[in-house]
């Protein structure tokens, strides 16, 4: 079925892959398939991969509308409903939405399918698949959610998290760029598929290169962090993953492997400042022809989307960890990024950002700040950071009032002999250190919880920083330079007036280009944060 020129230069994982996709069907997926992956699941795969059922009394943890897939019409969900979740593309397709003034027709057996009612191909191909898996019940945003009812709408849109969770699988259309696009491939629902070379070679290249299509669009793909089991829909091609297993239609160790990869979305629902710090590390090496777009792609990241980060960002840095991220460090020498527009005191690149400083970002050390953040260290068994307020911050543009900056985290950080009640959906995780996690996933584990979910935060710009402070002089040390510890910035130690070392300085300058200093400099430096190292034991017990 499928002609494709193998020349010599052909890897031999192109040819395996090429190999193992000549066993498909070229027209149908096989629902076979898809009905045994789940009952191995559920017959062989134990707790790890069951949903979590949450039943918390205090707060939304389930649907308020399902898709009866027999009856085709909305229903109002029962705690044991056994439900599939959808993610897809909108993308501005045509469809109706649930309202106050449609919700009883919506109700009606058969409406869905009924002319008064539109649904994109993806909406409507999903019901069908589900019918051939005898999955009762479906859950999407569009239709069972009431738009207009904005009280109970905040409710749902807080429980999608367990929404999602609870599901009993998630099916995610990857394919095409709206819900018009719809799936393919599934006999007696979708037209048939056309698996040839070039897909076959689109689907090479997108597991080679780690980066499908699917994955770096900018759509909200936070529901995934806490879908236990998904089922794709990606290039025509049917795949399965769950805690224990990754499938392909065909089975191919090479794809197995590639395929583990999604576990490390950009997306969350959980603030998850790791997800952030490799996306401030990949970004700002990046050069810009208008060095003032470096914010916009900031605001333009996926981890900066959503609900996760409680109070959104401030100039780049996350408000609700404002005082650790403060401390960022560069790791190579950092280049000025200076605006093309508007007058320098106005910059949207200020110089307490990394936003306004191209070049390496150490995360490391960023990291080793948060003191949520487990940092383990080759040479010891845990370090506890903790960095600790000791200023008041306040955020402004020229001319405007100042806003106070409030860094939420804080009031999350456990305290010596304060009960430790935990948030729904949080639990003790299993590992030698005390660590928390939501719903047992890894991704969200923290040496405490901080919450699911928060309201969507502003993306604010401002360039101007107030705090009152203190100020300090130091004289750097001539003679004696501390070792470079593998960074790639010079360092230097400095000494108060009677010459005693007091801390260290990191310079933004490459390393073996030590600066000279000259005999007499003092260094004016401002307090902005206190810290310490922690014995672990007062986090752990
Ligand atoms: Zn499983």
């Amino acid at each position: 079925m499928m002609d494709i020129d193998l020349t010599p230069k052909s890897s031999p994982e192109l040819r395996r892959t090429i190999e193992a996709f000549k066993e498909l069907d070229a027209q149908w997926i096989d629902i076979k398939s898809l009905r045994l992956w789940l009952e191995t699941c559920d017959k062989e795969h134990g707790s790890r991969c069951q949903r979590v059922l949450t039943r918390e009394s205090t707060i939304e943890t389930l649907p308020q509308y399902l898709v009866d897939i027999q009856r085709k019409c909305l229903k109002l969900a029962k705690e044991d409903d056994r439900y599939a979740a959808l993610s897809y593309v909108w993308g501005g397709a045509t469809t109706t939405l649930t309202s106050t003034s449609n919700l009883a027709l919506l109700r009606e057996p058969g409406s869905l399918f009924s002319s008064q009612v539109t649904l994109p191909k993806t909406i409507k191909y999903t019901i069908g698949l589900l019918e051939r898996l005898d999955i009762p019940y479906l859950w999407l945003d569009a239709l069972c959610i009431v738009q207009d009812d904005n009280a109970t709408k905040q409710r749902q849109i807080h429980a999608m998290a367990w929404i999602y969770a609870n599901a009993y699988i998630t099916i995610i259309a990857a394919d095409g760029d709206s819900a018009d696009h719809g799936l393919w491939g599934i006999r007696g629902v979708t037209d048939p598929r056309h698996l040839d070379d070039d897909t076959v070679s689109a689907i090479y290249t997108s597991l080679k290169n780690h980066s499908p299509g699917w994955y770096s669009r900018g759509w909200t793909f936070q529901e995934l962090t806490f879908s236990r089991r998904r089922t794709m829909f990606h290039n025509q091609v049917a795949l399965w993953e769950c805690p224990c297993a990754s499938w392909t239609e065909c089975r191919l160790d090479s794809i197995f492997k590639i395929l583990r990869w999604p576990v490390q979305l950009h997306y969350s629902m959980w603030p998850n400042m790791k997800n952030y710090l490799n996306a401030v590390k990949g970004y700002n090496t990046r050069q810009f022809t208008f060095p003032q777009d470096a914010l916009g792609a900031v605001v333009g990241l996926h981890v900066v989307r959503g609900h996760a980060f409680d109070g959104g960002f401030i100039t780049g840095l996350p408000q609700m960890f404002f005082h650790e991220s403060l401390l960022w460090q560069p790791e190579d020498t950092l280049k000025r990024r200076v605006s093309t527009v508007g007058p320098s005191d106005s910059s949207p690149l200020p110089s307490w950002s990394w936003v306004g400083w191209e070049g390496a970002i150490d995360i490391q050390r960023w990291t080793m700040h948060l003191s949520h953040v487990r940092f383990f260290h080759p040479s010891a068994d845990v370090y506890a950071y903790q960095v600790t307020p000791t200023v008041k911050w306040f955020y402004s543009n020229p001319g405007e009032d100042i806003t106070p900056i409030h860094a939420s985290s804080l009031k999350y950080r456990p305290q010596p002999g304060s009960d430790r009640s935990l948030p729904p959906g949080s639990q003790l995780a299993n590992t030698k250190h005390t660590m928390y996690e939501f719903f047992g996933l890894e991704e969200t584990r923290a040496a405490y919880p901080l919450p699911l979910l928060c309201p969507p935060g502003d993306i604010v710009s401002a360039s101007l920083l107030h705090s009152e402070t203190k100020r300090g002089f130091f004289q750097a040390d001539r003679h004696e330079w501390p070792s470079s510890r593998g960074t790639l910035c010079d360092e230097v130690f400095l000494l108060d007036k009677e010459g005693e070392r007091m801390g260290m300085l990191r310079l933004n300058s490459k390393s073996g280009s030590k600066i000279r200093i000259e005999q007499d400099l003092w260094f004016e430096l401002v307090e902005i944060a206190g810290g310490e190292i922690q014995d672990p034991g007062w986090i752990s017990t």
